[in-house]
């Protein structure tokens, strides 16, 4: 025993230190754990896309598995991507989910004795990512549950390798506009590299996008992640992307591991790329469910922090200065309806509910008002 203590302590202190991601609960597991039915259970708690794979997606994994001996090939996903984004395929680096290259970036311009910027209420994998390469965290209280970028400028010192930044943020759905970010892009150190996460951005309205990969020409420290994880429905294949400057994008490639995006994921983003039906139906769909959501709330009297991504993070009111997210949480999972607390994100009175179907959303509601009457 005491043999094993002392290996552990071989790892050093900043990784001993680190606080394990909390994912979603997984359906399986909450049938196992109630003996309950698995069709029974609605799962809104990752921000999937409720509509499951896309046709076009399925297809393409299915054509692709007696190539599984292979070793995958970037080359076609890279491009295709390269072609949609109009940049070159240098400026390119794929990730297994776009986690994967959000630790890239922190391996590539983090260690000991260097410092990353991110907000309060920020991404779970900022953290991560910093302290895995022992570097120190400096996290900037949020405003309005949202980034407060004049803060985050000011925060930034002489050891600030990296800023973290999603838009719009998870897990609080906030949002920044282009002008916003711009001018904190222009007012950045240029030795201080800007990752900014738009995992949701193909849920934002169209006019509301920022225009991020033009600025990755004008700013050469800026580095924009997006995922297929989310409205693409790829979250089961793992693959994500960065867009950056090549000598940035070369610093990448250089930690990345060689095969980090196996082959289904590689045809299956390249498919679910250009199948615009199923992009708009989701869109759309988001839309309708977030609408559904908000006057369910609204009628509940349940207040929400105003979302622009495919989720909406919702107070759940203290009773007696108490906070009740925790419990109002446990027992929304014995009416099988799996949503995600947010006390690891200082949100200790807020639940995140992602936008599921109309039927799913429908459900979170009569759950949630029956355990908020009961
Ligand atoms: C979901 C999410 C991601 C993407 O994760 P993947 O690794 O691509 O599945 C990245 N950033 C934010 C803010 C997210 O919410």
């Amino acid at each position: 025993m005491s043999d094993i203590m002392d290996l552990c302590e071989q790892s050093p202190a900043y990784v001993r230190a680190i606080a394990p991601y909390q994912p979603g609960k997984p359906i399986t597991e909450l049938a196992r754990e109630l003996g309950l039915d698995e069709r029974s259970i609605v799962k809104l708690a990752s921000n999937e896309n409720p509509r499951g794979i896309s046709p076009k997606a399925l297809a393409a994994v299915k054509a692709a598995l007696p190539e599984l001996a292979r070793y995958p090939d970037g080359f076609e996903l890279t491009r295709a991507l390269s072609q949609r984004l109009g940049v070159t395929m240098q400026q390119i680096v794929l990730g297994n989910g776009s986690n994967d290259v959000l630790e890239h970036a922190g391996m590539a311009f983090l260690a000991p004795g260097c410092s990353a910027v991110y907000s309060q209420h920020a991404f779970a994998v900022y953290p991560l990512a910093t302290q895995a390469r022992g570097a120190q965290s400096i996290v900037v209280p949020a405003k309005n549950y949202g980034h407060d970028l004049e803060a985050m400028l000011a925060a930034v010192r002489s050891d600030t390798h990296v800023v973290f930044i999603a838009n719009p943020n998870n897990p609080t759905g906030t949002m920044l506009t282009a002008a916003e970010l711009e001018s904190f892009l222009t007012r950045m150190p240029k030795n201080v590299v800007v990752v900014v996460d738009e995992a949701y951005n193909e849920y934002l309205a169209p006019e509301l996008r920022c225009p991020s990969i033009a600025w990755v020409g004008r700013f050469p420290n800026l580095i924009v992640t997006r995922t297929f994880s989310k409205i693409y429905g790829l979250a089961g294949l793992r693959v994500g992307y960065a867009v950056c400057r090549p000598e940035l994008a070369d610093l990448l490639n250089r930690v990345r591991q060689p095969f980090n995006v196996n082959n289904l994921a590689i045809v299956a983003a390249v498919a679910a790329l250009s199948d615009d039906d199923f992009l708009r139906q989701s869109y759309e769909l988001n839309v309708a469910g977030m609408a559904q959501l908000l006057a369910g709330c609204k009628r509940l009297g349940v207040a929400w922090i105003p979302s622009y991504g495919n989720f909406l993070t919702v107070e759940i009111p203290r009773s007696g200065g108490n906070s009740q997210a925790a419990a109002v949480f446990q027992k929304l999972l014995r009416l099988g309806v799996i949503v995600r607390p947010l006390a690891g994100y200082d949100m200790p009175d807020h639940l995140r509910v992602t936008i599921g179907l109309a039927e799913e959303n429908a459900r979170f509601l009569d759950a949630l008002e029956t355990v908020l009457k009961g």
